[in-house]
């Protein structure tokens, strides 16, 4: 039922593109390299911390807010001279010690029920794990020949950490050998962080959207020239651990219990890019707690993994919610990248994804400096240019639970970003032309000077 409203709503919300209805087509099976089938069982559930707090905190300027991050406030939101996020009961003070002022307030309980939010009731159509898993598993069954699903490691707790390739047939890719053309990908990564499960709702809509329109001239010219590796929820122990009772938790972390009786650790502090530095908090009882060293946890080992052997991808979105931003490395320094003409790669494909998306394009650091980030990492190990995407609904705000019909507004700016950015995965650089030309412009060129001289002949 909950795919059936997937595709129906995307049905309702496709952009630049007419919708088709779901081909069952068989071509050539495709695999996912190094994937394998069925997730792992899902684990028992230990009791959600108690004692934490919703508070506003005075506080100005991106070294202050790095400053209270450190401590180990969580940082949602950012409004003038304010910061509101959540602490445990037990960092408050340690805030309080530090000189800043705390204005407000309340018990993450009481926070949740003036916010009238609740999965299982209202929010319906948001898919927990084995809805998720379901769900990948129709748009694999549905579409043979386009799909492939795997999982790409395991979470702490045991469950796989789900990874579906959307790719149709080239010659040009297809053959064997060594000097064989690796065919250039994309990837989409959600739900680094539990609470944020439109976060993962959107690149499965993505997914969905892509795979549905398979047949459509340009998806599929795209999809022959590009593969599409999504990842939707990275975290699923701390999303399911967030919903666990049917009321929303405010986990942000993953969900594995450590030594010293706190639990999680915050997954995109732990990659190795700055670890260790400003803006993530060495306390385990931080909701942006690091971890004990980088690359300490199994997911984030399992992100690692996976785009340690898939060298041939090229750009990278990361999905967060809810601040509506588009941002660019650093997060860890305030500094640039080194490299001026990626910089500048950065920039154009930030400021394009944001006038698609309506989101702000800025450095993430602009916002304040965190270490430890997944996209950092990713840029630094393997030259992807790696985006995040602070999703929000339409007008901003809407919390990390914003509703079902977030989802439906979020997707189309957002999978005409991902169809953009397709068009620029087998050479980001081209973005540097004046005129910049995507895959499909290229494809017509071709198209169109083959059919000139056919007719010279
Ligand atoms: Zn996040």
């Amino acid at each position: 039922m909950r795919f059936l409203l997937s595709l129906l709503c995307l049905l309702s919300v496709s952009p630049s593109f007419a919708a088709k209805t779901v081909s069952t087509k068989a071509v050539a099976q495709i695999t996912a390299r190094g994937l394998t089938d069925a997730p792992v069982p899902a684990p028992e559930m230990s009791a959600i911390p108690e004692g934490r707090y919703w508070v506003v905190v005075r506080c100005s300027g991106p070294a202050e807010r790095s400053r209270l991050a450190e401590i180990g406030l969580d940082i949602a939101e950012i409004k003038g001279g304010t910061v509101a996020g959540v602490i445990s009961s037990g960092l408050l003070e340690v805030v309080e010690r530090a000189g800043f002022k705390v204005q407000f307030k309340t018990s993450l309980e009481k926070y949740n029920a003036s916010m009238g939010r609740d999965f299982p009731q209202q929010d319906q159509i948001y898919h927990n794990y084995d809805e998720q898993n379901s769900m990948l598993k129709d748009l694999a069954k549905q579409n043979v020949g386009a799909a492939a699903l795997g999982t790409a490691g395991a979470s702490s707790g045991g469950r796989g950490i789900a990874v579906i390739k959307i790719s149709l047939p080239n010659p040009k890719y297809d053959s064997r050998g060594p000097d064989a053309p690796k065919k250039p990908a994309i990837a989409l990564v959600g739900q680094h962080h539990a609470r944020e499960h439109v976060s993962a709702e959107v690149p499965l809509n993505v997914a969905s959207f892509l795979l549905s329109n398979k047949d459509n001239p340009k998806i599929k010219t795209l999809l022959e020239n590009v593969d599409v590796y999504v990842l939707p929820s990275v975290n699923p122990d701390g999303a399911e651990y967030d919903i666990v009772g049917g009321s929303y938790h405010y986990w942000r972390k993953n969900a594995r219990k450590l030594p010293d009786g706190n639990i999680g650790v915050d997954l995109n502090r732990n990659y190795d890019s700055f670890w260790g530095g400003p803006g993530a908090s060495p306390n385990p009882s931080a909701d942006t707690y690091r971890g004990p060293s980088a690359f300490s946890e199994p997911e984030s080992q399992t992100v690692k993994a996976f785009f340690d052997g898939h060298p041939e991808v090229t750009i990278c979105i990361s999905y967060h919610s809810y601040g509506g931003d588009v941002m660019y490395p650093w997060g860890g320094s305030e500094g640039d990248i080194s490299s001026a003409k990626d910089l500048q790669v950065f920039k154009k494909m930030t400021s394009d994804v944001a006038k698609l998306t309506g989101y702000r394009p800025s450095k993430s650091s602009e916002m304040y400096v965190a270490t430890g980030d997944f996209t950092d990492w990713l840029y630094a190990a393997h030259n992807v240019f790696a985006l995040t995407i602070e999703l929000s609904p339409k007008g901003g705000g809407g919390g990390f639970y914003p509703g079902a019909d977030a989802i439906g507004q979020m997707s189309p700016g957002n999978i005409d970003a991902v169809v953009y950015l397709m068009g620029f995965a087998d050479n980001p650089y081209r973005l540097l032309d004046k005129e910049p030309k995507s895959l499909l412009d290229l494809q017509k060129e071709a198209a169109e000077k083959t059919a000139e001289k056919a007719e010279a002949k």
